[in-house]
């Protein structure tokens, strides 16, 4: 089939948490659209009303815009198909369900849900996969809407290419009359679906793995409907990390939402959440949203699982972090800092700033890596306990390193190089290895667990509270 205007959709159940795997659906069917002029559109399948979770809709714009996942038609802003929102459009499957009947392919099911489960039963007591066209009703009344309305399959074989999985092919047994509409007046997906596919020119389907055994029906449902199919793209799973199971919520799986509120940026999680099954062919790990727009190709997605690893996510974010120019950054950390920098300045701010950009690895890091920039840091001796090398020193030894420094940087000019020169004449003097000395003196001025280049601390916090912070250690003992 030829399109000239690519159209994808993402059409999620509004059945709460939007975990990775939605994302990862939606993120490839945009960088389609978004690779030409094409159109995404968001559809919600909102048909099994027992699953729907109230306020999941929302929740899903949310999530969608918070990444920067742009949508050009949809429940909020409407379209030319519009409503996009499957219990708002039951009219328009009852006209299509009575194209079907109206055809001989489609016809109510007069049985009931004891007679069906006899059914079931006598095939299982044959071993024999129970089929409901073996069932089709002689007779069958006419749809009143109150009763499931089944398709009237065609079983035969079928071969078709998916752009991940290949060519593919099924046998006419997995053909069966399988329900169009429920007896509460709700197509099914597997209905609902291809005809607002249809109806909405959509021309790559892109969705998970749990259809794929559906899709030979799909198929006989296409032909009886006498439509042409849009391609289709079957995503690999997405595995935790250890064994192999597919991600659930323990595995780390947080609503990308969460994510985002623990400090990620959205270039990250989209960068990670592509990375979950495709590459561009190259070791190239970090790409630019622009660049896997460019670059992303559906016959790149791998066939096998994708493995969800929570610490190259955590890099990731590293890596973004550093890619963004400093007032870019200091943009996104307004919500990040520290109480005690409530006061300060916003130079002081992006100059601490500067100073950690490159140790963080979520924004959420900035508030403990910058304390003490602001704040008088309380004294930590287990942490001094806690470190190799620093706790096989006597306190006699300690307190005379801290006063040999009090004394070295007394005399220092205190810019960045000027510290530099007296740190490592201090080495020299102590015959202290930068291991031990350096980390004493980090500990004493910031006793915090990690900071930035000594020298470049040190000068931010200036003298003053540098050689009042050492004192203060020293005495604290
Ligand atoms: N409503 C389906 C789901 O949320 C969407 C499947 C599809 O993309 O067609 O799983």
């Amino acid at each position: 089939m030829s399109h000239s205007v690519i159209r994808t959709r993402f059409a999620p159940s509004p059945t709460g948490f939007m975990h990775v795997g939605g994302i990862r659906t939606a993120l490839f069917a945009w960088f389609v659209a978004r690779q030409s002029e094409g159109a995404f559109i968001l559809r919600l399948e909102d048909t099994d009303q027992k699953r729907e979770v109230e306020g999941s809709a929302d929740h899903i714009l949310a999530a969608l815009g918070a990444l920067g996942i742009t949508h050009d038609e949809g429940p909020d802003i409407g379209g030319p198909y519009a409503p996009y929102v499957q219990s708002e459009r039951l009219d328009i499957y009852k006209a299509w369900a009575q194209k079907l009947i109206d055809v001989g392919r489609a016809y109510a099911d007069p049985y009931t849900p004891v007679e069906l489960e006899a059914f079931r039963e006598s095939a299982k007591a044959n071993k024999k996969a129970f089929l409901y066209r073996e069932h089709r009703p002689e007779n069958p009344p006419e749809w009143d809407g109150t009763t499931p309305l089944r398709l009237k399959s065609d079983p035969k074989p079928y071969q078709w290419h998916d752009e991940v999985l290949g060519d593919l092919s099924t046998g006419p047994e997995v053909i069966d009359d399988i329900i169009l509409m429920k007896s509460d007046g709700f197509p099914t997906y597997n209905f609902a679906h291809i005809v607002d596919d249809a109806e909405m020119k959509i021309t790559h389907i892109i969705r998970g793995q749990e259809f794929i055994a559906s899709q030979p029906n799909y198929l006989n449902i296409y032909d009886a409907l006498e439509i042409d199919h849009p391609i289709f793209a079957t995503m690999p799973h997405i595995m935790a990390e250890a064994g192999n199971k597919k991600l659930g919520k323990r595995d780390g799986a947080k609503d990308v939402l969460d994510y985002l509120k623990d400090g990620y940026l959205p270039e990250t999680m989209i960068n990670f959440i592509a990375s979950l099954g495709w590459n561009d062919g190259t070791e190239q790990e970090i790409f630019t949203i622009p660049e896997m727009i460019e670059k992303f190709s559906l016959d790149r997605v791998q066939k096998s699982g994708a493995r969800f690893d929570e610490k190259r996510l955590e890099w990731m974010n590293g890596q973004h972090i550093r890619l963004l120019s400093l007032d870019d950054l200091y943009a996104r950390v307004t919500d990040f800092w520290p109480e005690s920098a409530k006061d300060a300045t916003e130079d002081k701010k992006k100059l601490v700033l500067g100073l950690v950009q490159d140790r963080l690895k979520t924004l959420k890091d900035l508030a403990i890596l910058t304390d003490y920039f602001f704040t008088e840091p309380t004294p930590d001796w287990s942490m001094i306990e806690g470190n190799k090398q620093l706790s096989k020193l006597e306190a006699v030894e300690i307190n005379t390193l801290l006063s040999e420094a009090v004394v070295s940087l007394e005399e220092s000019d205190f810019t960045p190089e000027a510290i530099q020169e007296t740190l490592n004449q201090l080495l020299e003097i102590t015959g202290q290895k930068p291991g031990i000395l350096f980390s004493l003196i980090r500990l004493a001025v910031s006793w915090a667990p990690f900071s930035p280049a000594l020298n470049d601390t040190l000068a931010v916090l200036g003298k003053d509270v540098v050689l009042e912070r050492l004192r203060t250690a020293t005495s604290a003992q």
